[in-house]
């Protein structure tokens, strides 16, 4: 296993994060290992987020082709590599998720996003006909295709971040939200916190919707509400779920695939998840809107009928918990990684909407060598900050 200080050099620089997520502590654990001295700041626990409230598709199967695509590949190769590595074991479940088609438009969706699949390289297979049955044995009888999108997996961002902070190497202060920065001639030199100011030769901003307080340009990052439902655990004749299933109607919802109609502010895309438990996660909402606490009726029973007209066997299984979590989109639906303008050390990772439990250990490694000036791994132009040309809040 690699130790957290790792092989390289040390050096005598120190970082505050803010943010504990699964982005904030990913970049605490790479530049710890870098020999930098990290304090992460949260303004409530780890994982508070949304990382402590998302499912955790490691996936390539729902991203939007082009860069979104090609850095999913990456990071379920920078999963594998992490386990082999030691940081991540049992962390990281592989498995193939299946985009399934109910009818003619929902198949034309399938077999161009299949297509885009194969041109990224992503090893896929179509099922048809009695395949499809045999290998998808609790798919409804209205299925007509499906594609098996290999080769990725799941892991649940409130562990890998425990994880993480097992590993060490860095300093947490919970309960300890940021509320601005002390500067000196475009050079940020500390942290100003509830719990009192504190010193730092760099600051990353991994704040996910809070990043909107820091920002002069604070429409660029709005909420997105997500709800999603877990159910009690399937008998052993349930039929058989391969992986998670995903309706082709997801890659609408989520942006992956042009919709025929305007974007809704509030849409519905179907993922049933079968859990390590026998459980099954059912998902979700993408709501513009803000309130965390509460679960609305409605939503959640056209969930509950879409996932049964998916996969029948589902009725016979209770309702035991209905939970919500907001993503961070932004207004062009890229993440945003890269300085903020008007200080030459101050950085940026937000914005990761749906994926940022399939990017985060990724941008970590990413953000560190931001940070520590060297050629990214990953050509992450398309993230770039400067193309909104980010400012500081003057509140901040
Ligand atoms: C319902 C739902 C389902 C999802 N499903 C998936 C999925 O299947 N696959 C996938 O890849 N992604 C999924 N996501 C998205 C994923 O959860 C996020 O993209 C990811 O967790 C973002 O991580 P982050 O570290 O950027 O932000 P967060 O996890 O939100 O962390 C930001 C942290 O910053 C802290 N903070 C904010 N402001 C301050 C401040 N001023 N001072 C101190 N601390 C502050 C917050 O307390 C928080 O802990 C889902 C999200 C939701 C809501």
């Amino acid at each position: 296993m690699l130790h957290p200080q790792g092989n390289s050099p040390r050096s005598s620089r120190s970082v505050a994060i803010v943010g504990a997520g699964i982005v904030g502590m990913s970049a605490a654990h790479f530049l710890s290992r870098a020999g930098w001295q990290v304090t992460v700041y949260d303004a409530g626990v780890v994982a508070s987020g949304a990382t402590g409230s998302a499912d955790g598709a490691v996936s390539v199967a729902s991203k939007k082709p082009g860069p979104l695509m090609t850095l999913a590949v990456a990071a379920v190769k920078f999963y594998e590599q992490l386990i082999a590595e030691g940081v991540l074991v049992d962390e990281y479940l592989p498995r193939s998720t299946f985009v399934v088609a109910s009818d003619d438009e929902e198949l034309s969706v399938l077999e161009r996003h299949a297509g885009e699949l194969e041109a990224a390289s992503v090893p896929i297979r179509m099922l048809r006909g009695t395949a499809l049955t045999e290998v998808i044995g609790a798919a409804a009888p209205t299925a007509i295709a499906a594609a098996e999108v290999q080769r990725e997996g799941h892991a649940v961002g409130y562990r890998v971040v425990e994880r993480l902070r097992r590993l060490g190497g860095f300093a947490i202060r919970r309960n300890c939200r940021v509320s601005g920065f002390t500067s000196s001639n475009g050079h940020i030199t500390g942290v100003i916190t509830e719990c009192g100011t504190e010193q730092a030769d760099a600051v990353l901003l991994a704040t996910g919707i809070g990043s909107m307080h820091f920002l002069a340009e604070s429409d660029l990052i709005r909420p997105r509400k997500g709800q999603l439902i877990v159910t009690d655990r399937a008998g052993a004749d349930s039929p058989h779920f391969p992986g998670p299933l995903m309706s082709c109607r997801y890659l609408v919802s989520k942006g992956s695939q042009p919709a025929n109609s305007a974007a809704a502010s509030r849409s519905l895309g179907l993922v049933i998840d079968p859990l390590r438990t026998g459980q099954f996660l059912i998902g979700g909402s993408r709501e513009d809107r803000d309130d965390r606490e509460t679960a609305d009726g409605d939503i959640v029973a056209a969930l509950l009928r879409d996932a049964v007209a998916l996969s029948p066997s589902l009725a016979r299984l209770r309702v035991i918990r209905v939970f919500s979590g907001l993503r961070a989109a932004t207004r062009d639906g890229m993440p945003i990684v890269g300085r903020v303008g008007g200080a030459d050390n101050l950085w940026i990772a937000t914005g990761f909407e749906g994926d940022g439990i399939c990017l985060g250990p990724l941008m970590g490694r990413l953000c560190q060598q931001m940070i520590c000036g060297e050629p990214p791994d990953q050509d992450i132009s398309a993230l770039d900050a400067t193309r909104f040309r980010l400012t500081l809040a003057a509140a901040a």
